[in-house]
């Protein structure tokens, strides 16, 4: 008898004859021998409407009372989806993540998890019962409902597998596994059959949202196999795993898409020790998360900085930086939205070389113009105009054969 945890997504719970779907498929895995744990999301789109409700009371609602709003999405799938498998006959009973044991720190709207003690899952398993665990939340030690950052069940999924030592972990979405590239964006795409770890967290953390890169860090970190697959069918998904020897052959396993970037420059900073760091410790005291960065070549002692960030964090940076440029003798920033992050990934890369000239060349001939590069072991990243970025990734698929055989 097998311990399985199955995660079942947004659209895999979308609306009551979802929720009957997966409740017959979460049926079907007991009743084949195993204990089952399942972790669901909140129907697709709630989570995405109760933050809009948030905003219609509220200019600046605080992070605490979003915490307590936004985990009612994902209790009502528990409740409903335990509902339906009693229905069918089989005994179900629904678990909110502090009934789960999720202990987190107390980073409301991100918080990270601390702890798991299983007891409770492990008690209802004895008894029989299949466990419906809420999936992006948790609560501090005092206490507190917590969320787990957008897209957080996944990481529910991961740290509850690794704390029951589960045989398998199964997280079912609405595609068929983890393509080359988000099938949307390249109807070519292909399903990867096995990726590793490294691969997944790359490409999680450029746009591919497939996954949340948290929770493939976790999974990592804790060495926790998974399948992502559908839970529209019965097809083998793809495996995230370690990495092994037979995994470096493939030289680009994926290409990742990330709109809504926008970039900064800073003309003419003074090229002397800790002008950098005057700028890029004030923007991460204001808690911009900053991507890409480019320094140019110093001339008549003075360079340009360049650097990425999401659209979103743009209005931040005027009110963070401009008395700091002024001090220290450096010119007016130029803001630039309407730019987006390419990227492909394979653990390959450290074995073979020629990628980069590749990939160049392929959007040189395409016409898209590369304003920043950005490298890093297992990948390469270009900046580009958004207008250009669908384009872009299927010259990028294109040009190193990813497509359907
Ligand atoms: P869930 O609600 O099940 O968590 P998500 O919407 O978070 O599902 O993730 C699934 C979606 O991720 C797919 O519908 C697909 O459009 C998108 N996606 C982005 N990149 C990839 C990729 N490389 N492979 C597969 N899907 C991808
Ligand atoms: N409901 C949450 C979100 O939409 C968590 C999740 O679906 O994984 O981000
Ligand atoms: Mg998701």
């Amino acid at each position: 008898m097998a311990l399985v945890v199955q995660k079942y997504g947004g659209t895999s719970v979308g609306a009551p004859d979802r929720i009957q779907n997966v409740a017959r498929r979460v049926l079907e895995t007991q009743r084949a021998g195993n204990s089952v744990v399942v972790v669901v999301s909140a129907m697709s789109g709630v989570t995405d409407n109760l933050i809009k409700l948030a905003r219609q009371v509220s200019t600046a609602p605080t992070d605490r009372e979003m915490d307590v709003l936004l985990s009612t999405g994902e209790q009502t799938t528990i409740a409903l989806t335990a509902m339906a498998i009693n229905e069918m006959g089989g005994k179900a009973i629904s678990v909110t993540g502090a009934q789960a044991g999720i202990i987190t720190d107390g980073i409301h709207t991100k918080a990270k998890i601390a702890n798991i003690s299983p007891r409770q899952i492990r008690k209802y398993l004895n008894d029989g019962f299949i466990c419906i665990v809420a999936g992006f939340q948790g609560q501090t030690l005092q206490g507190q409902i917590t969320t787990l950052g957008r897209g957080g069940s996944d990481l529910t999924a991961i740290a509850i597998a690794a704390a029951i030592k589960a045989d398998n972990c199964e997280i079912y979405t609405d595609v068929d596994g983890i393509y080359t590239c988000d099938p949307r964006i390249v109807p070519e795409a292909r399903k990867i059959d096995v990726i590793a770890y490294d691969e997944l967290l790359e490409m999680a953390s450029s746009g591919s949202k497939v996954m949340q890169s948290r929770s493939v860090e976790f999974a990592k970190k804790f060495k926790v196999p998974f399948e992502v697959r559908s839970s529209f069918n019965t097809n083998r998904g793809t495996i995230v795993k370690e990495e092994t020897p037979g995994l470096e052959n493939v030289v680009v396993r994926g290409v990742s898409v990330e709109r809504n970037q926008a970039k900064v420059t800073i003309p003419n900073v003074p090229d002397r020790p800790g002008a950098a760091s005057r700028i890029f410790t004030a923007l991460s005291d204001a808690h911009v998360v900053i991507d890409v960065i480019v320094q140019n070549v110093s001339i008549a002692g003075s360079t340009d900085i360049s650097f990425t960030m999401n659209r979103d964090e743009l209005e931040k940076i005027g009110h963070t930086l401009d008395g700091i440029l002024k001090e220290i003798g450096a010119g007016a920033l130029v803001k630039q939205d309407g730019i987006a992050k390419l990227s492909v990934v394979g653990i390959g890369m450290r074995s073979h070389s020629g990628v980069a000239a590749r990939l160049f060349e392929a959007l040189g001939k395409g016409g898209v113009n590369i304003q920043m590069i950005s490298t890093s072991e297992i990948k390469i990243a270009v900046i580009i105009e958004e207008a250009k970025i669908v384009e872009a990734a299927n010259l990028a698929h294109e040009a190193f054969g990813l497509a359907k055989a």
